[in-house]
């Protein structure tokens, strides 16, 4: 049998009462030596009083420490692992020792959840985070629908009338004899001038607010890239602009609607020339990841203010000057993308300059 800790407080029971006993013979000795006791009441005061010490000892000992240890034991074993990761006791060990190691597994235990518990926090966060983004997300989706409702009402409002204004502007500019009246011929260009860019605005505020339903099919990222860049490169701003592209070999096809993504890409070429003020570098790559094709755009301008990061894909927002940009190239790239189920993304990258990263399907 092992020696358990009620075994171990018995015996000490046991030693203070056969000390208790030996202190009283002491004491008694003389007093019997001097004829002044009977020496068989004193020998059977002494053995009762010593039965009785030994059993108010070990009664107390078991109810004030035996138990909470056995209590402790069980507690520390239950969480250390259960009894039977304790190792097994010789015969003359402590139990104490057997607590000790049965500590040790507590302390092991401990760290473990410690460490379980931290990865749960950072499980948690990095959900949370992707939490934050969808909401983000169908935000900026309710914010489109919105914009898109009120704009394809304001784009009719405005449509018509304006077709009336150039119409007429153009009948008066042929209505003026070549030369007869300068001052008046340069006004009715003007206002053609300006009716043109209102038409151009009205025309992009229908294709957000409208936007074709994708022909969604599996098709080549190459002629996509290729049609975006063949108009951009007629475009004063892209005329000292080199474009590099490095577009992984083997790429699969992409699930998409051609025409839709070479506006996308034009959008962000477009962008990248206006920020670079016309000159820098254009670098486009592409790779295939888990299912998607990544294609990213990374330019050579000043990169994108920290604080306009989160707003440049919302519709209307813009930094360029008044008459040169409307706002709403990224935010119809963003809605493209949402409805070819991809994605668009932007960031600075670290030796300066913007990036655009575009997620597409990969056709199976
Ligand atoms: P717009 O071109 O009419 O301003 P966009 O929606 O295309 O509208 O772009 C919104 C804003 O995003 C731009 O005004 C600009 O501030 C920022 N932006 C877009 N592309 C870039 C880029 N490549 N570098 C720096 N800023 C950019």
């Amino acid at each position: 049998m092992r020696p358990g800790p009620r075994h171990l407080l018995l015996a000490t029971a046991a030693a203070i009462a056969a000390a208790s006993t030996a202190v009283l013979l002491l004491l008694g000795l003389p007093l019997l030596a001097a004829h002044r006791l009977d020496a068989e009441r004193y020998a059977l005061v002494v053995a009762l009083a010593a039965l009785a010490g030994l059993g108010v000892g070990a009664v107390l000992l078991v109810r004030l420490v035996a138990r909470p240890i056995d209590r402790l034991l069980a507690a520390a074993a239950r969480i250390g692992g259960g009894e039977g990761s304790l190792p097994p006791l010789g015969e003359g060990e402590l139990t104490l020792a057997r607590a000790a190691v049965a500590f040790e597994r507590v302390a092991g235990a401990l760290d473990e959840e410690r460490a379980r518990l931290a990865a749960k926090v950072a499980e948690l966060t990095a959900s949370n985070r992707a939490l934050a983004e969808a909401r983000e997300s169908l935000l900026r989706s309710e914010k489109l629908a919105t914009v898109g409702r009120l704009a394809a009402g304001l784009a009719h409002e405005v449509g018509n009338p304006l077709g009336a204004v150039a119409g007429y502007a153009e009948l008066a500019r042929k209505r003026v004899p070549p030369g007869a009246d300068p001052e008046l011929g340069d006004a009715l260009e003007r206002i053609a001038a300006a009716a043109a860019r209102i038409d151009r605005t009205v025309r992009d505020l229908l294709d957000f607010a409208r936007p074709a339903v994708p022909a969604i099919l599996p098709i080549d990222l190459a002629p996509a890239l290729e049609a975006a860049l063949r108009l951009a490169r007629v475009q004063a701003r892209m005329k000292r602009v080199e474009v590099a592209q490095a577009l992984a070999p083997g790429l699969p096809r992409v699930l998409a609607d051609e025409h839709q993504l070479a506006q996308v890409f034009l959008n962000l070429l477009l962008n990248a020339g206006d920020a670079m003020g016309g000159e820098g570098q254009v670098r486009i790559a592409a790779r295939a990841e888990g299912g998607q094709v990544v294609v990213e755009l990374a330019d050579t301008g000043p990169g994108i203010a920290a604080e306009d990061l989160p707003r440049i894909f919302d519709p209307f927002f813009t930094t360029k000057d008044p008459g040169k940009g409307t706002g709403l190239g990224l935010a119809i790239s963003h809605r493209i993308l949402e409805a070819l189920g991809g994605e668009i993304a932007a960031c600075n990258r670290p030796g300066g300059g913007a990036l655009f990263t575009v997620r597409l399907r990969a056709a199976p």
